[in-house]
């Protein structure tokens, strides 16, 4: 059965792989619109006084062996609640990723920080202990580790590298859901975990967020940053507010959703990590062509896959190549997960987070950033969907698309 490389593909007039859609499905059922029934039922949609939300960040804290979780209105949120309980004075450096959402460098930018991007693993699109290491400073305060595609950082590495430095790990994982580093969940490495629940990721609440803490101190201190610094577990002090802090307080009905969506979280990761982990195996050994790497001792959760292309072993360019594989009918998205590294958007191009200022930058003087790692990841690229609903018969197609596709273009 094997297709024979030599067949021409369907970017130049050959058969497709692949004429049938794409499998998908339905990603709320009976399960959360009961949910959502009994969170109306309760007479109040706000977190302090209903049960869903409480339950909600309870019930991802326990899958996690953690102390607690706070739940947030978005990733972006988490992140911010995090990074706000650090207490970093304005103008400390918060190493991090290139190559992430927005999401993760805002709450950052809001609490006076200077982001610091640190250079990229090609292969895998991840920082390592080595390039964090080499953009510590005086100023560094936190680190904080992108979990990129589901696939999870040197995380003892990482961990070793801050304790040694007496600065926080932080970890990013909204595409990392139950991704595993020496059989320990990601999330629980850093002081904080975050996670997103926006409709793009594992699971959905419509938007929304998710702090796990790994020192029962810090539930509090979260709770309060989520909440105006409101200490509503403190009677009579209430409102005795001594730092800024936003409100990105979850409602009951998106708790209520997270809780039935979290039932269908192992199911949704293990089908994509049965899928992801086939597809490593078997693009093994092909032209110009290697499938994503995950460190021995991991397991990732594929939030989607990546195949690296060596540029000198193929006669095509990168976009060539993905839409060689498209027009086989295959889930692969045109171009890199970014367009350019953050650093190249204007905002830090031209240090215009806010208005008439250069604030925060000019609290901590950078040279431009320099990641010839990230650069050829974005580069060199290909990135596959992957979705709980794939089935055996996708994976075939991948593997005989990618298959022909390498070796039609291999020099
Ligand atoms: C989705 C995402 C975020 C932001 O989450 P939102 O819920 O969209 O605010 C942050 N970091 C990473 C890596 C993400 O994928």
């Amino acid at each position: 059965m094997p297709d024979t490389p030599t067949r021409v593909p369907a970017l130049y007039g050959g058969t497709p792989v692949r004429s049938a859609p794409l499998p998908g499905g339905t990603r709320f059922g009976a399960d959360e619109l009961n949910e959502l029934r009994e969170a109306l039922e309760q007479g109040t949609l706000f977190y302090h006084f209903g049960g869903k939300v409480k339950a909600f960040a309870r019930r991802f804290a326990e899958m996690h062996g953690a102390p607690g979780a706070v739940a947030t209105s978005s990733g972006t949120a988490a992140l911010h609640v995090a990074v706000g309980c650090l207490d970093l004075p304005p103008g400390s450096e918060v190493i991090t990723s290139p190559v992430t959402d927005y999401g993760t460098v805002i709450g950052l930018l809001y609490q006076g920080l200077v982001p610091v991007f640190a250079d990229l693993d090609p292969a895998s699109g991840l920082l390592t202990p080595e390039t964090v290491e080499a953009a510590l400073s005086e100023r560094t305060g936190a680190v904080l580790a992108v979990h990129l595609a589901g696939n999870p950082c040197d995380l003892s590495g990482l961990a070793a590298l801050c304790e040694r430095r007496g600065i926080a790990l932080l970890e990013d994982c909204a595409q990392a859901y139950l991704a595993q580093h020496r059989g320990r969940r990601v999330g629980t490495f850093g002081r904080f975990g975050c996670f997103s629940t926006n409709d793009y990721k594992h699971i959905s609440t419509g938007d929304g967020g998710l702090v796990l803490v790994r020192d029962p101190a810090d539930l509090p201190l979260a709770t309060a940053f989520a909440d105006k610094n409101y200490r509503r577990d403190q009677q009579g002090g209430m409102r005795r507010v001594e730092r800024l802090a936003p409100n990105v307080r979850m409602t009951e009905l998106q708790g209520a959703v997270g809780l039935a969506q979290l039932r269908r979280l192992p199911e949704i990761v293990s089908r994509r990590r049965a899928f992801g982990d086939a597809l490593r195996a078997r693009l093994q050994n092909l032209p110009g062509v290697t499938p994503m790497r995950v460190r021995e001792g991991n397991t990732c959760s594929y939030w989607f896959f990546t195949l690296h292309l060596e540029a000198q072993a193929l006669r095509c360019d990168r976009d060539t190549f993905a839409a060689a594989l498209r027009a086989e009918g295959l889930p692969v998205r045109p171009g890199a997960y970014l367009e350019a590294p953050l650093y190249r958007t204007p905002l830090f191009e031209q240090q215009s987070a806010f208005a008439g200022t250069r604030y925060p930058f000019d609290l901590a003087p950078q040279r431009p950033a320099h990641c010839p790692g990230a650069e050829h990841y974005l580069a060199n690229t290909v990135i596959l969907e992957v979705s709980e609903f794939y089935d055996d018969t996708v994976l075939e197609d991948v593997v005989e698309g990618v298959t022909r596709v390498s070796h039609f273009f291999a020099r």
